[in-house]
């Protein structure tokens, strides 16, 4: 049994677009060369599959990440990262959140790479690991700017000796996280990579100078990129990218990109009902939409229970039969409205693209920045709402 609403998840467009980011990032850089090896090598990519890989399924996502190459994945807590250890990741996984009030057994059980950005962390995680006999690896995390997570960039050398002295913690990793990459020309941006370069500077003299002596900061990766950072400025690729939206098929609004990606997600429906509306008739909660003449209208069995925003009503489309379709009428709980007036014999079980294509032309492609604009928000945002109601359909890779 599968309800007519479906998310097609389209693991090859995935994996092409993971390794359509590796070949730009493996293009030559911009800018100075690197401190660590005069070779130079392309970085590598954290694939980031929170939030159930952007509302993709994480499971089948982050395999197929794992199969294109990618050699760490990243997601927000150790709940998170327990799921794809279930689902047989064997890279390592790195969680971004802060775990100060997490129960932190996870991180062993399920060898997942702590991300530390507080002092307090730092010392639980140290506690855990002493308590388990291990010596755990993590991530370092430095506020640069955008004043949420992370050791403060300014006083390192008062907070950080007591971190890299901990017996139990051996430092894989070192980064930040920018607050302005979508917004070109945002002076924030550049005040960040410079703040962050002083910071490897200081990190670097710290663990050669603290006592342990087991941090060795030339196999420590420096990292900084979100997919907006990846595409603004190679000189923040340093050794590995993180990027999560790329990797869907989506480029970060306002931004272009040349990369060539394809949308991963697209969801469909099915119309379950066509009704006729006479002039004065109204459809729908509060009665909005008013037919001036006769009126079509066919019902889609998707609504903001599966995702679907409220503020799709008189600004959203959908594809019937080819053509676009406005969404009109309150947007219910489990299903929405459109107007088909004037669409050749719609009829029920006919197929709805709600995001997707239906159609070669460019205007039979609904994409999720365009619903985001529709409506004023982020395309993050569309995709991660994708309900759990909703079924995942994978392609095969
Ligand atoms: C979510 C996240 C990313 C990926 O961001 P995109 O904009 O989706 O590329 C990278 N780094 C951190 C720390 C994140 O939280």
């Amino acid at each position: 049994m599968i309800r007519s609403t479906v998310a097609h998840v389209d693991l090859a467009a995935l994996q092409a677009n993971f390794r359509a980011i590796q070949e730009f990032i493996s293009a030559d850089r911009k800018g100075p060369p690197r401190i660590k090896s005069v070779n130079c090598p392309a970085p590598s990519i954290i694939a980031v599959v929170k939030a159930n890989a952007y509302g993709h399924g994480s499971e089948r996502v982050a395999l197929a990440l794992e199969t294109a190459g990618a050699t760490m994945l990243a997601c927000a807590d150790i709940e998170e990262g327990i799921v794809l250890r279930r689902a047989g990741v064997r890279v390592p996984i790195l969680v971004f959140g802060a775990l100060s009030v997490s129960d932190l057994d996870g991180l062993f059980e399920f060898s997942l790479t702590p991300t530390i950005s507080t002092p307090s962390a730092a010392r639980a995680v140290q506690a855990a690991a002493a308590r388990q006999k291990t010596r755990a690896g993590y991530h370092l995390k430095i506020d640069t700017g955008m004043n949420r997570l992370g050791f403060r960039h300014d006083n390192l050398r008062r907070t950080l000796p007591e971190l890299l002295a901990s017996a139990n913690l051996s430092l894989e990793g070192v980064y930040t996280h920018f607050a302005t990459a979508d917004e070109p020309g945002h002076p924030l941006f550049d005040s960040q990579r410079a703040r962050f370069e002083s910071a490897l500077d200081t990190v670097k003299e710290l663990t050669g100078a603290a006592k342990a002596g087991h941090d060795d900061f030339s196999k420590v990766l420096r990292h900084a990129c979100n997919s907006a950072a990846l595409l603004r400025d190679s000189r923040v690729w340093y050794d590995v990218v993180r990027p999560g939206l790329l990797l869907y098929g989506i480029v970060p609004p306002p931004l272009a990109s040349t990369i060539p990606l394809t949308p991963v997600m697209s969801l469909t429906s099915r119309v379950v009902a066509v009704k006729g509306l006479r002039p004065g008739e109204a459809v729908g909660y509060g009665s909005r939409f008013g037919a001036q003449a006769p009126t079509t209208i066919a019902v889609v069995p998707a609504g903001y229970a599966d995702g679907l925003d409220l503020r799709l009503e008189g600004r959203g489309q959908v594809l019937i039969r080819g053509r676009r379709a406005p969404i009109v009428g309150a947007v219910s709980m489990d299903m929405m409205t459109v107007d088909v007036t004037g669409l050749e014999e719609v009829a029920p079980g006919d197929e709805v693209v709600i995001i997707g294509r239906q159609g070669e032309e460019s205007w039979q492609h609904i994409d999720v920045r365009e619903m985001a604009a529709a409506i004023g928000t982020i395309p993050y945002e569309i995709v991660c709402r994708i309900g759990s109601r909703i079924e995942r359909q994978y392609s095969a890779t």
